[in-house]
Order: structure tokens, then C-alpha cells, then sequence
């Protein structure tokens, strides 16, 4: 998936003073404020392709990268045949961090996103991982929120260790708040998908105390946006739903994310030959990402 944003990323870490090239990585986000519906058209900002109507179904609210469960927001379909593995059965299947016991359990999905980070970081000098939960079903999460309570652990169905897309990192080193894992993160993640889910300063928003070790996959372009207007998810999916349209343009990739509101009938016009994700929120609606032009 997407191995070419990979693929540039780790070029451009090896050919250069890595971290320095960055922060101008989102260089162009425009924003166009409509007061209606989007409808793809062809301007100089949009994206041109030929376009298709497809049909969105109200299941489909409850599906992908982008689900939003939180403390009020459970989730909304189990999928109790979730396709995870048991890491310490299949070591072979990965390198570069360790596990915090024989019971983490990620989607192959998953895996690869952290193994593609790690090795990153690797590269940086930064490799003292430790992954200290993945994945858990709703009766280890019914247990961990009888053990710790509602002041640490979410009731099962509205972690986000449920959804699947969740990782709690460690590091072998120290705290993640001191080690150097901890920032790596911080300031990497995002090129790889990645947010930090519960930062100091939005435990306002997300209800959530301030978490240095949970990370979430949301994916490029929108971790990249996330980062760079300092929104955690909450705040980003509310940013959608008002904006309607947002494009972006990250390694002269162009994006763009459309939210639409789902009701019994609707329809949504995506290319016709190109490539698109569609996600819900979890809530009301689903977003629609548009690559341009490059994106294979
Ligand atoms: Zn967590």
C-alpha cells in the first residue's frame, strides 16, 4: 500500500540531512469553503479525472482508517473476525523492537505501517522499541477497564486498541516522554501515517490524558495535515465536515479529501480510473481521498 510515499520517504531520509528537509513537506494546503455539497469539477486546485458516481451505504459510516472512537463514541461494528496475529508466534515476520509480553496481537496491515516507521528511525539511530499493546478484543479490554478503571482504561468497545489501529510503543531505554523513541515519534510518525492520539495539550478535546506512548494510523495525506495544523482527530474530522473539500499537495502528490454526509441514498463521484479511499467516521459520514496525478 502506497509503498511509492515510502519509498520517496526513505530516498529522501537517505540522501539528505534527513529530519531538516520536513517541515516543508505539506507546502500547500488551500481550503475552498462551500456552502453545499462537493462536487468534483475541474479548477486549477481540483483534481482532474474522469469521473463515476458510486453508492455509499450506511455501513460504510463504520468502516476504515478513519473511525472516530472515543470515550462518548463506541464502536460501532465488531468485527469479531478481525485478522490479527499473535506477534510472538510469527517473530519471523518482523525485526527491530521487542514485545512487552506474548500476548500483543496486530492486523499484518498494522505491522507493516510500524515495521516501515521502525525501520526509519533505525536508520536515525533510534531503535530501542518496544510494543506494549496492540490490538485487544473486547473481553481483554472489559478485563484491563475492571483492572485499572475509567480513569486509565476506556470500557470495551471504545478504545481505539479495539479498532485495530492502535499501538502502544515503549522504548527499552526510558519513559516515552524522555526517551529518544518517544521523540522520534513525535516528530516522525505523521510521514508514516502515524499521530500521536492523546497529546498534552488536547486532553481537553479527546477526554483522554495525555498519552506519550499511544499511537494511532490514520494514513498519508492525513496524518500530514493533522501535523501540520496541530489536529488531533477529533478536531481534524470536525475540520472536514466544515471545510466539505480540502486538498493538499505533499512530495508534488496532490490529495483530495472530501467529506460526505451519508444518508439512505447517496452517491459520491470518485475517478474513474484513479486511485481512492473511502473511510468513515464512525459517526454520520465518509471521506472520500483522491490521489492525483503519480499516485500508483
Ligand atoms: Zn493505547
Amino acid at each position: 500500500m502506497k509503498k511509492w510515499i515510502f519509498g520517496i520517504v526513505l530516498c529522501l531520509l537517505l540522501g539528505s540531512g534527513i529530519a531538516q528537509k520536513y517541515p516543508n513537506i505539506v507546502s500547500e494546503i488551500s481550503l475552498r469553503d462551500t456552502g453545499e455539497a462537493p462536487k468534483v469539477t475541474t479548477t486549477p486546485e481540483r483534481i482532474d479525472h474522469a469521473l463515476k458516481a458510486v453508492k455509499v451505504t450506511s455501513d460504510q459510516i463504520y468502516k476504515g482508517n478513519l473511525l472516530l472512537v472515543n470515550k462518548d463514541i463506541p464502536i460501532q461494528e465488531w468485527d469479531s473476525e478481525s485478522n490479527v496475529i499473535h506477534l510472538s508466534q510469527n517473530e519471523e515476520l518482523f525485526d527491530g523492537f521487542g514485545l512487552m509480553d506474548d500476548t500483543i496481537q496486530l492486523s499484518p496491515n498494522l505491522l507493516q505501517k510500524f515495521s516501515t516507521m521502525i525501520e526509519a528511525a533505525e536508520k536515525d539511530g533510534v531503535n530501542h522499541f518496544i510494543i506494549n499493546s496492540g490490538y485487544r478484543d473486547m473481553e481483554s479490554q472489559h478485563e484491563l477497564y475492571q483492572q485499572l478503571g475509567p480513569e486509565v482504561a476506556m470500557p470495551a468497545g471504545h478504545s481505539e486498541h479495539n479498532l485495530g489501529l492502535s499501538i502502544d510503543i515503549g522504548s527499552a531505554l526510558a519513559k516515552m516522554d524522555q526517551a529518544p523513541e518517544g521523540k522520534w515519534l513525535k516528530d516522525n510518525a505523521w510521514k508514516y501515517g502515524f499521530i500521536l492520539r492523546y497529546p498534552e495539550d488536547k486532553t481537553e478535546v479527546t477526554g483522554t490524558m495525555y498519552e506519550p506512548w499511544h499511537y494511532r494510523y490514520v494514513g498519508l495525506p492525513h496524518s500530514a495535515i493533522m501535523q501540520e495544523n496541530n489536529f488531533v482527530l477529533e478536531e481534524y474530522l470536525n475540520f472536514l465536515k466544515e471545510k466539505m473539500i480540502v486538498t493538499t499537495t505533499i512530495d508534488q502528490q496532490n490529495y483530495e479529501i472530501s467529506y460526505y454526509s451519508v444518508s439512505r441514498n447517496t452517491s459520491i463521484l470518485v475517478p474513474r480510473n484513479g486511485h481512492y479511499e473511502i473511510s468513515g467516521n464512525n459517526v454520520d459520514g465518509v471521506i472520500v481521498t483522491v490521489h492525483g496525478e503519480g499516485n500508483e
